[in-house]
């Protein structure tokens, strides 16, 4: 009932066209017209004078045929990361790949070819459904941008499915969220030979920090990092300034709360201990923290509804469907945050985010009989 061949066309279509985040309006152009070409109607919401990107996130709505069902919500993203100008798509032994230069983009343009092969299937096959809202957000390689920036008004489902996670019969329920920290520690400049006693070391005061800050994996759901840090201007002399940028994540929000205020507190400390009299002054080094969430985690029950839905018809046509736990924020995290109980499935990409990224024809195939099942018996 698949037709294999159209899928693949659709999917080398969509991989050909340039899509870097916040430059989707070549993609969304294609887009449109081919959702319009499927019955859909339309839309692309304001985001775009927020998040200063060429387009904003587009939604297609197709009218339900079947009143008695309820919405659902399909999530995907039309931006693809760097680098990937110019992506050639080659097909060799059912298997997609780039030329070599260039990622594919099958992250997340597998699961866009699906969705399109799977309308056509339900266009092809006058197959009853209820409202269909396809979402597909601009620049989510670069933090969820779209996604932050959606108009969740536009959207009446209560229950989604986003397709962007790597393999196939993968569906993920939880993810953590995360707070990024950016820290700037300013100590007191002076010759570093001549008077050290006249300054006190922003690098000093950073070390200190960091040797009282619990970093890495903190518990089986929660992990901290420091990923940056600069500071200091020259070999002789006491450093005034250090800037630092880090993060915590974490499936639960009050620990993900209390790993930041801990990373803080260290720094405060340190601020502390570092302080000192200078010319009859205290000097303490000044910090500049600038905490803000990330994303929020997102954690769907086992029983949800959408769960039992996708799980029943999965088994009813012998997909061994398996629960794996998201290890970072997707779009899907801003849909539950919004309402929306959205889990993530398996699109059957490979190797994301590197030039060695690939997809098989089969895999979405496998996908794709899996999505025309679910709004069968939704
Ligand atoms: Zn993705």
């Amino acid at each position: 009932m698949i037709n294999s061949q159209r899928l693949a066309d659709e999917f080398a279509q969509l991989a050909a066209i340039n899509s870097p985040p916040l430059k989707e309006s070549a993609i969304a152009q294609y887009l449109k017209k081919r959702f319009e070409t499927l019955g859909a109607e339309v839309v692309f919401d304001e985001s775009a004078n927020k998040t200063g990107g060429e387009v904003g996130n587009m939604i297609a709505y197709l009218p339900s045929t079947c009143l008695d069902k309820e919405p659902l919500l399909f999530s995907v993203h039309m931006d693809t990361v760097d680098p990937c100008g110019m992506v050639v798509p080659v097909l060799k032994d059912g298997v997609f790949s780039s030329a070599g230069q260039t990622i594919l983009g099958a992250d997340d343009k597998a699961g866009i070819a699906e969705i399109i092969e799977t309308l056509e299937i339900i266009r092809e096959q006058k197959i009853p459904h209820g409202e269909i809202e396809v979402v597909i957000t601009v620049a989510e390689e670069i933090g969820l941008v779209g996604a932050k920036h959606l108009n969740y008004e536009l959207l009446r489902s209560r229950r989604g499915i986003a397709l962007d996670t790597p393999g196939v019969d993968w569906m993920v329920l939880k993810a953590p969220g995360a707070n990024r920290i950016k820290a700037e520690i300013l100590g007191r400049e002076s010759h570093a030979g001549v008077a050290p006693e006249q300054g006190v070391s922003a690098i000093l005061t950073a070390g200190l920090a960091l040797s009282r800050m619990r970093l890495g994996r903190i518990d089986f759901e929660t992990t901290a990092n420091i990923g940056t840090i600069h500071g200091g201007v020259a070999r002789n002399i006491v450093p005034r300034h250090v800037y630092m940028e880090g993060e915590a994540r974490s499936h639960d929000p009050v620990k993900l709360k209390a790993q930041t205020e801990h990373m803080i507190e260290c720094l405060h400390m340190a601020a502390d201990a570092m302080a000192c009299e200078i010319d009859n002054e205290t000097f303490r080094p000044q910090l500049k923290i600038d905490m803000h969430p990330d994303y929020p985690s997102m954690a769907v029950s086992e029983d949800a509804e959408i769960v039992t839905l996708i799980k029943r018809t999965a088994a009813k046509i012998g997909h061994d469907l398996k629960i794996r736990v998201g290890g970072g924020g997707s779009d899907a995290n801003m849909f539950n945050a919004n309402g929306i109980e959205t889990i993530i499935l398996g699109t059957g990409m490979q190797n994301v985010h590197s030039v060695n990224e690939k997809v098989a024809v089969a895999d979405m195939v496998h996908v794709v009989e899996l999505l025309v099942a679910i709004i069968k018996d939704n």
